[in-house]
């Protein structure tokens, strides 16, 4: 069986596939130019699945750095992973997020054009759907994404079906996910900020930690139950899981076939919901403080995750109660992330 070629591999989520990759005896080639990770999360990654990964460091915009990766390695698939992700920096700097991300795609399918790798799962977001018109969201809900990032994701999902429609030795899945938090059960690889969390779990982490001084919780007018947003909130490991059904299902596919599957649990759980239930399952406190609403957030956004039961045989099988309990031993463990000795 051919290697994985996965863009990105270093970063939060790309660990905890090439984690669960490896360790089911695949061979990763990880390709990451660290703008956001560290070489240490592939070291531990490999002692979690030893000898299973090849690293390169590169450019997903280096064509000629691709080409020679591609020549030397037998890839029989790509993970493509590698991006900028944060939605306010994208508004900041759009032209910044549409060359890595967009750019960067379209250079990635150049050098594997010249490769016999045809089968390609992507890294896209629930956030291409904008504001919900109703939940649970299915893959035919409409896609009005609110941001530059989205829209990246978005411009990407289309040039990959135009690929496929193109050349039907292509066969593609974009994997829409919800809000992926957790980490490794080991506690040896998880989510590491470089910079003060935009997101609710490293923000809940760093806090119980004593790294912030208290959560600020964004809203609690909201109309549901609680008054706090509600979001479908997914264990890494289950979207790693996720990736090695997406490979699954690509080798039964037709050819030229493109599918987008949502990864979600279909269960949307509040801010309070999950803050109370951190502190429960850890018996430690997150100090927090009711503030204003963030500006962009909707109110309730979750997956129905029907079409990857279906079509790819998986569904999230971890609960929230796991999610908090597995990102806060990672973050205990490494209060530096992987600045932290190991
Ligand atoms: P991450 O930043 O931890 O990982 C992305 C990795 O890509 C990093 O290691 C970074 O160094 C690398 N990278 C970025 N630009 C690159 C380039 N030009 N060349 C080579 N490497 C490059 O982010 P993540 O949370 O692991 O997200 C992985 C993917 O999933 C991204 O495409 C992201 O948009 C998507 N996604 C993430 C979330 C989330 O909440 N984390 C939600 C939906 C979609
Ligand atoms: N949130 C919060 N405080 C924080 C970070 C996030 O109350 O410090 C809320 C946010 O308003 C949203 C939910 O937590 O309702 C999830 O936010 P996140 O940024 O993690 O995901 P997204 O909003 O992109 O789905």
């Amino acid at each position: 069986m051919g290697s994985v070629l996965v863009t990105g591999g270093a970063g939060y989520i790309g660990s905890h596939v090439m984690a669960v990759l490896a360790g089911q005896g695949r061979r990763c080639v990880c390709v990451d130019n660290f703008s956001n990770s560290s070489p240490e999360a592939v070291a531990r990654v490999r002692s979690l699945a030893p000898g299973a990964i090849a690293l390169y460091e590169a450019d997903i915009r280096d064509l000629a750095a691709l080409r020679a990766i591609l020549a030397k390695e037998d890839c029989a698939s790509v993970i493509h992973m590698a991006g900028l992700k944060a939605v306010g920096e994208s508004v900041e700097f759009p032209e910044r997020y549409h060359d890595n991300n967009v750019r960067g795609t379209q250079c990635l399918l150049e050098a594997l054009h010249d490769s016999s790798v045809r089968r390609f799962v992507f890294s896209s977001s629930a956030t291409v759907y904008g504001i919900p018109e109703r939940v649970p969201l299915d893959e035919t809900a409409p896609t009005r994404p609110q941001s530059p990032y989205g829209e990246n994701k978005l411009e990407i999902e289309g040039v990959l079906a135009g690929l496929a429609a193109g050349d039907p030795a292509w066969r593609v899945i974009n994997l829409r996910y919800f809000n992926p938090v957790g980490a490794h059960p080991s506690g040896t690889i998880g989510e590491d900020p470089s910079d003060i969390p935009n997101n609710l779990m490293p923000f809940v982490c760093q806090t119980a930690a004593g790294r912030r001084e208290r959560l600020a919780i964004f809203g609690a007018d909201y109309p549901t139950a609680d008054g706090t947003c509600i979001r479908d909130y997914i264990h890494v490991m289950d979207l790693a899981d996720g990736h090695v059904a997406a490979l699954r299902a690509l080798d039964s596919a037709a050819d030229g076939e493109v599918m987008t599957v949502n990864l979600g649990t279909g269960r949307g759980v509040s801010v309070l919901e999950l803050v109370n239930t951190f502190e429960r399952v850890n018996g430690i406190r997150v100090p927090r403080v009711y503030s204003d609403r963030r500006p962009g957030d909707v109110p309730v956004c979750y997956a129905d995750a029907t079409r990857a039961r279906r079509t790819m045989g998986w569904s999230a099988r971890r609960t929230i109660e796991d999610m908090c309990r597995d990102a806060w031993r990672w973050q205990s463990r490494n209060p530096e992330g992987y600045a932290t000795a190991s």
